[in-house]
């Protein structure tokens, strides 16, 4: 048995099914999950020894790569002053500034996850226009909270879970799913609850799916629909945020079709490997919050000095070369991946935001919703995956997550991508549909 696998069988003594989130443990491609023990650039060492070219990045925090020099020595020099106060204290403050500079956001509030965020700015919404009903889209995961456990995304998808057990079916009668890029879905949404919807709440471009960007206008529509209405719209940058554009998902269309969301939700780069994540808003919004106002929301370890050291270390290091780098590279993949299914003759569709992209399989039109990626040969990917795996490519172990690069990922990496390619392109041409999956 080699030490990942040793390790794997230890852990489900200790842990339910091994791991300590769900997409992990590779269900979805089949196998046994690789346990990491050092990562550098853009690679990945696993406990057996084994170098793979990372297209995980953790999720998406790693936009520099793993241990990224200035990112390390400022961690380094952070940890010796003590770890945590339960005060305010210096980063966070300069943490925010960035936030605050980059973003449409006027003030920010620093939590300790995505999923707090999010649950966060959707009570913080119900509480400024005292509605309750939140609309978002099916497909879209926005973390795993409660009320927003109806047709999530990520892997809630992978496991085919409907919603989840343990949440009362009160607690998600108020969310209303649509689906998503449909306009007409929205306005007949309004129409029927325009006075009880607190707010409307989406990915500022679906990653959590495989992904599906927003149609052109999309993201405006839903501004200009919830304003009219009364409603707030929370765009959920957990992901896209200082990632495709130093901006985020805003950056590459807010600024330009001239529309902001009223609040939204950042984590994963902002934390630079660490767990911190915030929501933020227009500053009558936010100044509903406790202290400042009645809205209550707390955290012992928000805003902790070293996980905001990490994260503003990243932000500052992420200079324009280092998104022309990440940019290229995605680019360069993405092109690489294309052309060897196309000669392997696998039917595909590769859709990207920035440097964000995934690949549907057994596609050929455009994937706009959550039907659309759901209809994709999923097999084929499992076959490509443990291709890759075995080649030293370490890729998301499910096809409905976006692949992520880094501004680390430079000739080695991509020339590692370029051998492993042809022969996972023909494993997934060959592949057949595992029927024992599909009825279980
Ligand atoms: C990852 C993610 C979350 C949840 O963040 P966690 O830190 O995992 O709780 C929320 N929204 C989106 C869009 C995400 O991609």
């Amino acid at each position: 048995m080699d030490a990942s696998a040793a390790l794997f069988s230890r852990a489900q003594d200790v842990s339910p099914g091994g791991v300590n989130s769900p997409v992990r443990a590779f269900r979805a491609v089949g196998g046994t999950p690789i346990f990491m023990s050092e990562g550098s650039g853009a690679w990945l060492t696993d406990v057996d020894g084994n170098r793979y070219v990372d297209l995980v990045g953790s999720w998406g925090p790693m936009l520099l790569g793993h241990a990224h020099p200035a990112v390390i020595d400022a961690v380094s020099a952070a940890i010796g002053r003590g770890t945590s106060f339960g005060t305010p204290s210096a980063p966070e403050v300069e943490l925010a500034e960035e936030i605050v500079a980059r973003t449409p956001v006027d003030l920010v509030r620093m939590v300790s996850s995505g999923t707090e965020a999010v649950m966060s700015a959707v009570r913080l919404a119900r509480g400024f226009t005292g509605r309750d009903t939140v609309v978002k889209f099916a497909g879209c995961y926005h973390g795993h909270v409660d009320s927003l456990l109806a047709e999530a995304g990520s892997g809630v998808v992978t496991l085919g879970i409907p919603g989840t057990p343990g949440v009362p079916a009160h607690v998600t009668a108020d969310t209303v799913v649509l689906d998503y890029n449909d306009r007409a879905g929205v306005e007949a949404a309004f129409e029927q609850l325009g006075d009880s919807i607190a707010c409307v709440i989406t990915e500022a471009a679906a990653g959590n799916m495989g992904l599906v960007p927003p149609e052109p206008g999309f993201n405006q529509f839903l501004s200009e629909i919830t304003s009219r209405h009364g409603a707030l719209l929370i765009s959920d940058e957990v992901m896209t945020g200082f990632r495709v554009t130093p901006s985020g998902q805003w950056g590459l269309d807010g600024k330009i079709e001239g529309w902001a969301p009223d609040l939204l939700t950042f984590g994963k780069v902002m934390g630079g490997g660490f767990p911190a994540a915030a929501f933020g808003g227009r500053a009558d919004i936010m100044a509903q919050l406790a202290p400042a106002g009645p809205v209550y929301q707390a955290g012992t370890l928000a805003g902790n000095p070293i996980a905001t050291t990490a994260g503003l270390a990243t932000l500052r290091a992420a200079d324009d070369a280092a998104y022309q780098r990440l940019d290229g590279a995605s680019a360069q993949l993405q092109t690489m991946v294309g052309e060897a299914l196309t000669t392997a003759g696998v039917a595909h569709r590769i859709q990207h935001t920035g440097s964000m992209f995934s690949v549907f399989w057994g596609v050929d039109a455009p994937v706009i919703d959550f039907s659309g990626a759901q209809a994709q040969e999923t097999w084929r990917y499992s076959a490509f995956f443990h291709s890759m795996l075995d080649a030293g490519v370490y890729l998301p172990p499910s096809a409905f997550e976006s692949w992520f690069v880094s501004a680390a990922h430079g000739e080695d990496a991509l020339s590692r991508l370029a051998q492993a390619l042809p022969a996972a392109a023909s494993a997934a041409a060959s592949a057949l549909p595992d029927t024992t999956e599909a009825k279980r």
